[in-house]
């Protein structure tokens, strides 16, 4: 049985407030008998004579006065609580994440390392292996929080920077030190040593094989190995020096490696590579299909192109739940393609860039944990299913996990991948530490909240991460964005104007253009939704309270969605369009699990489609409107 989601929020209209007082409440009194316990030898601190003094009072006035201050700015927020906010990716949250987060709060802990936090770091580890299981990798995982989804994504490039250097560095030192012959597969399956590999071969070393290289390597009695391998890593060397290094070493010119992503990619891989130092004409982009998807024809031509010109590749990443339209990538498909170009010799990382859609799992698994196909048995299932056969994956808790931010992870499915992180830092760490508890050390971050990992941690054990649970609320909101996505189609304006969805919802985003009966180039198009976008957007002057509904927007590459594009826009539309010129579009993320009480209530379309009619009507006389000579003032 699905539970309440009556029970889980605070509710549009602050329901449930006294019972959010009442846990509020409780997690502060609790915490302090906590305080009074700890040496109560040691008095009162502050005391009431204190509190009679006139510094005192006027301290307290301050706070007070400046607390209304700070409530009275806080009201003119995004109403993120109201099923009429359809706009970005982004929510209420749980009260169980709210009270959770408010109870650890008080504890300031701080997930650096255990000795800093001995109860959330914990929580922390946990949920990771939570979210390791739910998307099905085994329990060699290992996952952790991060401030958010840009941060897991740098880590994860991060790690698989240093893998994909660790075969090169591991043959240099070989070289260097004369090691006896090393067995190391290559990207075809077959067996050679570390010696006998060529630099392409190298740069293609499956996953389990550098793992297993490193294992071996870091065994060998001879101390030089240990202290060579990290003096000659990339992490020692930077790009520069490692390919110095390489060249002098072996004659020859190591390839640069190149990330693919799909053309949807967030721009926080544009952010990674240029931090990474390996700079953004390392990107490739994989063209789309018509669903913006990865087109896994295009995707197997490109690795071909890249074979031809030897070029490496670094890592793939798909999207689970693309940040313009929700889509959600062919993950099986491109294994598939991924594993036949093992034959030609190439190997590389797969990462999935689940930040937004990674909760999503949770709708094929049963309580047990089985793998359920639900009745959702459209292209995206199989996706979801292929996960346990990819190398990593970044999950935002504080995105559909309805945790608060900061609230990002990200999961590898093989443990010792976080050892090519690994920084050991004496300063903060101890020999003989447990390695599973000190997670400073093998994070992009420092200093980062317990309380994030508390809120998401009791999320977790009060909304289950499966069909009954997570599943259940998300499959709720992703019936909705379908329910609009038809809503919007079928809509005809009084004055003929109409609102082309531009995507069928992986997940509960929708996207859409509104077309007026007469629209002369691509300027005015996205003039006039870039106007309409204006009348449902927070502007800085305006009133929240005066809002009827709350949209987002977005700009479509023409030439990177043409495929999409041309099978969803009429052909006069279609050839209007200039390739070298964003499409302005209309962007809805429904979220909340209250939208669909509206809709079923039956005013929530009849209204939204009114304001749109209206708003419509204002945009096109604004934006077809000639401009007009006005009569020179009379006078002063
Ligand atoms: C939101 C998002 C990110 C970045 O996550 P943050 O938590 O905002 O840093 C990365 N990738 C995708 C697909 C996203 O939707």
């Amino acid at each position: 049985m699905a539970l309440p989601f009556q029970a889980l929020f605070l509710g549009p209209a602050g329901e449930n407030a006294q019972i959010v007082e009442d846990f509020i409440l409780e997690a502060l009194r609790d915490h302090v008998f906590w305080r009074r316990n700890f040496h109560p030898e040691d008095g009162p601190f502050i005391r009431e004579s204190d509190k009679r003094s006139e510094a005192y009072d006027a301290t307290l006035m301050r706070l007070r006065q400046e607390l209304y201050y700070l409530l009275s700015r806080l009201k003119q927020g995004a109403p993120l609580f109201s099923p009429r906010y359809i706009a970005h990716m982004t929510s209420d949250v749980l009260i169980s994440s709210l009270v959770g987060y408010f109870a650890a709060m008080l504890y300031n802990p701080n997930n650096i390392s255990e000795e800093a936090a001995p109860v959330t770091t914990e929580l922390e580890l946990e949920v990771g292996m939570q979210l390791a299981r739910l998307v099905g990798y085994g329990p060699q995982a290992w996952g952790h929080l991060t401030s958010g989804g840009s941060v897991a994504n740098l880590e994860a490039l991060w790690a698989v920077r240093g893998i994909k250097f660790f075969s090169p560095a591991a043959a240099m030192v070989a070289r260097e030190l004369d090691l006896p012959e090393i067995p190391l597969q290559r990207a075809d399956g077959q067996i050679t040593t570390l010696q006998a590999m060529t630099p392409w071969e190298l740069m293609n070393v499956p996953l389990d094989a550098a793992l297993q290289l490193r294992d071996t390597l870091l065994r060998m009695p001879d101390p030089r190995v240990r202290r060579r391998l990290d003096a000659c890593s990339l992490a020692s060397r930077g790009m520069l020096g490692f390919y110095r290094a390489f060249e002098a070493a072996f004659g020859e010119k190591l390839a640069e490696p190149v990330l693919l992503v799909p053309a949807t990619k967030h721009y926080s891989w544009v952010k990674i590579v240029d931090l990474l130092g390996s700079g953004r004409e390392q990107i490739v982009e994989l063209p789309l299909d018509e669903h913006y998807r990865i087109d896994p024809q295009a995707f197997r031509g490109v690795l071909d192109d890249l074979n031809e010109s030897q070029i490496p590749v670094l890592s793939l990443v798909a999207v689970l739940g693309s940040t313009e339209t929700g889509t959600v990538d062919e993950i099986h498909r491109l294994l598939e393609v991924k594993n036949d170009a093992k034959l030609k010799g190439i190997d590389f990382y797969c990462h999935v860039d689940g930040a937004y859609g990674g909760y999503a799992t949770a709708r094929f698994r049963d309580p047990q944990g089985q793998w359920v196909k639900g009745p959702y048995d459209r292209a995206s299932a199989a996706s979801f299913e292929a996960l346990p056969e990819t190398d990593s994956i970044t999950i935002d808790p504080h995105k559909l996990g309805y945790s608060p931010y900061p609230a990002g992870a990200i999961v590898f499915r093989d443990q010792r991948i976080r050892e090519f992180l690994n920084v050991e830092a004496p300063y903060v760490f101890h020999d003989g530490d447990d390695a599973h508890t000190t997670i400073g050390k093998y994070i992009v971050e420092g200093s980062k909240p317990g309380a994030a990992a508390a809120a998401v941690w009791i999320n977790h054990r009060v909304l289950p991460l499966d069909v009954t649970g997570y599943g259940a609320l998300i499959s709720n909101t992703i019936s909705c964005a379908r329910m609009l996505r038809d809503a919007l189609a079928s809509h005809r304006s009084p004055e003929g104007m109409r609102l082309l969805p531009l995507n069928d919802p992986d997940l509960n985003l929708v996207t859409f253009i509104a077309l007026p009966p007469r629209i002369e180039s691509h300027e005015e198009l996205n003039r006039f939704n870039e106007e309409l976008y204006r009348r449902f957007a927070i502007q800085p002057n305006r009133r929240v309270f005066s809002y009827e509904f709350l949209l987002s927007k977005t700009a479509f590459d023409v030439k990177k969605y043409a495929r999409g594009l041309h099978a969803r826009l009429d052909p006069a539309v279609w050839s209007m369009l200039d390739e070298g010129r964003p499409l302005t579009v209309l962007r809805s993320t429904i979220m909340n699990p209250f939208t669909k009480d509206m809709i079923e209530g039956g005013t929530f379309f009849s209204e939204l489609l009114d304001a749109l009619d209206r708003e419509m009507r204002d945009a096109y006389a604004l934006v077809t409107e000639k401009p007009r000579i006005s009569p020179a003032p009379a006078g002063g």
